[in-house]
């Protein structure tokens, strides 16, 4: 079987080992068009891309049923290209950035889903924000006025080790975050719902750690090539 025709099978599979309240966003980041569309064609709707040029290409060549999450590391200048249809922002870390999303959703009259990017790996080149940090934005309750911004939930990934234990402690340290973000500011909105966590290699771990939302790529499309 060559790749394209084992992404229906690989998507089947995954779907088929995740619990029915277990999203799936297929990353189809530095994979072509004709990919996605295999996904599509199997039933797939969200997907996830990490480079605003290569989204807006796919954007134009695909359905527009399409759910589009951004994933990668987001410039505040970018933003505006992505506001027009961009489904939900998993890679919120900072304020600035916040800001500019609520700027550029009220200039097109949309309500953006972003999630809180969690930085709590060892590696120290992951972007997002530390616990603490997470707290202080919140804290601040700037974000409460922000009309077309809706937090709904947090992100994070693991470090990238074969150490099980470490990957699910880390998941762990997510999960009891997510509970306390919760509990203090948002008990009453039922849409602060989203844990995303998983990646291909650490997604059974993330469920078992209470991910809401997987975010797999080469276990669907292959290896990247970059
Ligand atoms: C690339 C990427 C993924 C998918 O990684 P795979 O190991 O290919 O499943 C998930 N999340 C983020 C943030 C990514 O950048």
């Amino acid at each position: 079987m060559n790749a394209l025709d084992s992404v229906a099978v690989n998507l089947r599979a995954i779907r088929a080992s995740l619990p029915d309240d277990v999203k799936l966003v297929a990353v189809s980041k530095f994979h072509p068009a004709e990919y996605v569309r295999a996904a599509y064609d199997a039933g797939q709707r969200i997907f996830g891309e990490s480079r605003e040029q290569e989204l807006a290409q796919k954007v134009k060549e695909l359905p527009s049923d399409i759910q589009w999450h951004f994933i990668g590391h987001l410039q505040t200048n970018k933003v505006r290209f992505i506001a027009p249809y961009i489904h939900m922002i998993e890679t919120v870390d900072s304020l600035r950035l916040l800001r500019e999303i609520e700027k550029q959703a009220a200039a097109c009259g949309r309500v953006i889903n972003v999630l809180l990017e969690l930085h709590i790996a060892q590696e120290a080149t992951k972007s997002g924000l530390s616990p603490a940090d997470c707290m202080l934005l919140l804290e601040g309750g700037e974000w409460r006025k922000m009309e077309h911004v809706h937090i709904s939930g947090l992100m994070m990934m693991a470090s990238n080790t074969d150490d099980e234990e470490q990957i699910e402690r880390e998941f762990n340290q997510g999960a009891a975050l997510f509970d306390t973000v919760k509990h203090r500011y948002f008990v009453d909105d039922d849409a602060f719902a989203v844990r995303s966590w998983g990646m291909s290699d650490d997604y059974k771990i993330a469920v078992s750690c209470r991910s809401t939302m997987v975010r797999v790529g080469t276990a669907i499309f292959g290896p990247r090539l970059y």
